[in-house]
């Protein structure tokens, strides 16, 4: 249970040989992750009970996650009364987008009766390793354009512009844009009207495979880019699915990119981020082949080098610098959580 799960946290915060704390008094606050906060939400808040209702508004926008995120709060709240708990939302850094990049060319009606627009998901990474990319390059976030790159299991890219989100690749709902592990990132729309039709699909059905079928997985049977990589190294039978997956999330990285690189202009940096943009190369590489045109060098060494830290990897003579920045979500909701405290 979730109540189980934090008292194992607790138990292994104070800790004496490993813990980071003497006593579970000295907890100040607690910082809880909900993945969709609508477009009520652009800042963290304080949780009361007005907050909680607001969350629970929004479940229908995400079914998954804001369930067990709210009896996380709930769990967390039972457990540590004395202290303010704090929602930092998942999409928030996405609600200074403008109407023409996060409205969908539907009747406006379905905007303005069921929300449908697009929202934007991994916001507490994107702002983190946006943020680091300015202090690594001794400036500040309002004094950058960057594009961020998370590719983990979910993929997502978003352009910012002096510190604000102005477009990203997931939508209303975390299925659109990049290829993911089993997510199909963008099809044409008519597809599942079409599988309805031809094959008798129902709702359910589309929705399985189109979040648990597809993406990398669907294109080669794997969904971990470690096994792609070791299905293509085997040169047998199932190497040439595997190559053409990371051919296939490699090309939409690049669409994608052009895209944001039109929509910002001047762009400083690109910033790879997650469990493949971190630790992947070879997907590093090829997401940026052949964009040299467009002022993006790599440093094939550096690149390629083993390096855990955050880390430039373009040629010295790039214009547009690349980074390899880890993301730390967890420390960016602990930080916007202590601003909220402070008041
Ligand atoms: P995340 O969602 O950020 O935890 O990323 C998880 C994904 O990162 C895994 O499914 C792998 O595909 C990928 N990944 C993790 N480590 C590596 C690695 N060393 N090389 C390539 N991909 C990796």
């Amino acid at each position: 249970s979730h109540a189980h799960g934090l008292c194992l946290i607790i138990d292994l915060l104070v800790d004496p040989e490993n813990g980071v704390i003497g006593d579970a008094n000295e907890i100040a606050g607690v910082g809880h992750r909900v993945v969709h906060g609508g477009e009520r939400f652009s800042d963290p808040v304080l949780v009361t009970d007005e907050v909680i209702r607001a969350i629970e508004d929004t479940v229908p926008l995400a079914p998954l996650h804001n369930p067990p995120n709210l009896a996380g709060i709930t769990t967390a709240m039972a457990l540590f009364t004395q202290v303010p708990h704090v929602v930092v939302f998942d999409t928030a850094f996405f609600q200074t987008m403008t109407p023409e990049a996060y409205l969908y060319a539907l009747p406006y009606a379905l905007y303005t009766d069921l929300g449908i627009r697009r929202y934007g998901f991994h916001g507490t990474s994107h702002r983190f390793v946006s943020a680091e990319c300015a202090r690594l390059m001794g400036t500040t976030p309002a004094k950058i354009n960057c594009i961020t790159i998370h590719l983990g299991n979910g993929c997502s890219m978003t352009a910012v512009r002096g510190g604000k989100a102005v477009d990203t690749s997931l939508g209303m709902t975390p299925l659109a844009g990049l290829i993911m592990g089993t997510r199909s990132g963008d099809v044409d729309p008519a597809i599942l009207t079409f599988l309805h039709r031809e094959k008798g699909l129902s709702v359910e059905e589309i929705d399985t495979l189109l979040n648990k079928e597809s993406g990398l997985k669907g294109i080669c049977g794997q969904n971990d880019m470690r096994d792609i990589h070791a299905a293509i190294d085997r040169a047998d039978e199932s190497s040439p699915r595997a190559q053409l997956a990371l051919d296939m999330a490699c090309y939409r990285n690049r669409k994608y990119l052009g895209e944001y690189l039109a929509v910002l202009g001047r762009t400083d940096a690109v910033v790879f981020t997650a469990g493949i943009g971190e630790n992947d190369a070879v997907v590093r590489a090829k997401t940026l082949q052949g964009l040299e045109h467009l002022g993006i060098t790599l440093d094939p060494a550096k690149n390629t080098a083993k390096n855990s830290e955050a880390r430039a990897i373009h040629a010295d003579n790039s214009p547009v610098a690349v980074w390899v920045i880890p993301t730390n979500e967890e420390l960016e909701i602990a930080r916007q959580t202590c601003t909220v405290l402070a008041g």
